[in-house]
């Protein structure tokens, strides 16, 4: 999973005052792009006052809620719909909280506590900018920056349009992820190759084998870790 899960529902801690976990906390640098997890209505904003800090409240078709909480900045109002992945503001570090997280909640109809642990996973993937599905199908449907490619695919119904969208996502994804992996491979097959031309009698073959093997590192860096 992309983020910690720093508080486990049912957990006990001095921190609550000994009360149950009502959900899950999940560790993320304040900002943190959130998104909604289903189609839904927002049915409550929190505007800091209370120890859940800045939230909301989505009601979903089946009655359930899930509630967001400590977020710095709350982009959404009371009555507005929501499709699964529209944004609804960004994480932060309000309320009773001791560090940036997102606490997740989530209700049954009549107000009970259910356990958000199998929708963690879910949450994570949809937080934060970097691999949120569908994000180029937001740009290209963008009606008042209509890019070539959103031209190319109006003619098409709106279905296909979001699916091309998506599949194009993917592959660029795909292909940079792709890129990323050889170019780590090279870098280390090369380091690998001038260590034994070193052996065999090439003088700069080890330098240059710790100049493949920084940038190796480097990478490493600049991609976030492998
Ligand atoms: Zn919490």
């Amino acid at each position: 999973m992309k983020f910690r899960l720093t508080g486990k529902f049912g957990e006990l801690s001095p921190v609550r005052n000994w009360q149950p976990h009502s959900g899950i906390d999940l560790a993320m640098p304040e900002g943190t792009t959130l998104r909604s997890i289903g189609n839904g209505v927002v049915d409550k904003v929190f505007d800091g006052s209370s120890a859940i800090g800045k939230g909301l409240s989505i009601k979903f078709p089946d009655g359930t809620r899930a509630i967001y909480g400590h977020l710095s900045d709350v982009k959404v109002r009371v009555g507005e719909n929501l499709s699964a992945g529209d944004v609804i503001g960004f994480s932060g570090n309000t309320g009773n909280s001791t560090g940036p997280h997102l606490h997740f909640g989530l209700k049954d109809a009549s107000g009970g506590t259910l356990d958000p642990t199998p929708f963690a996973d879910k949450l994570a993937s949809i937080s934060g900018d970097h691999v949120a599905p569908g994000i180029i199908t937001q740009l290209f449907n963008n009606e008042s920056t209509q890019g070539p490619l959103t031209r190319l695919f109006w003619s098409s119904s709106e279905s296909i349009r979001e699916k091309t969208a998506d599949v194009a996502t993917e592959v660029i994804l795909g292909i940079l992820d792709a890129a990323k992996d050889l170019i780590m491979a090279g870098t280390l097959l090369g380091a690998g190759v001038l260590i034994i031309l070193k052996v065999a009698g090439w003088r700069d073959g080890g330098r240059w084998a710790g100049v493949l093997l920084v940038v190796n590192v480097l990478l490493r860096a600049l991609f976030g870790g492998v």
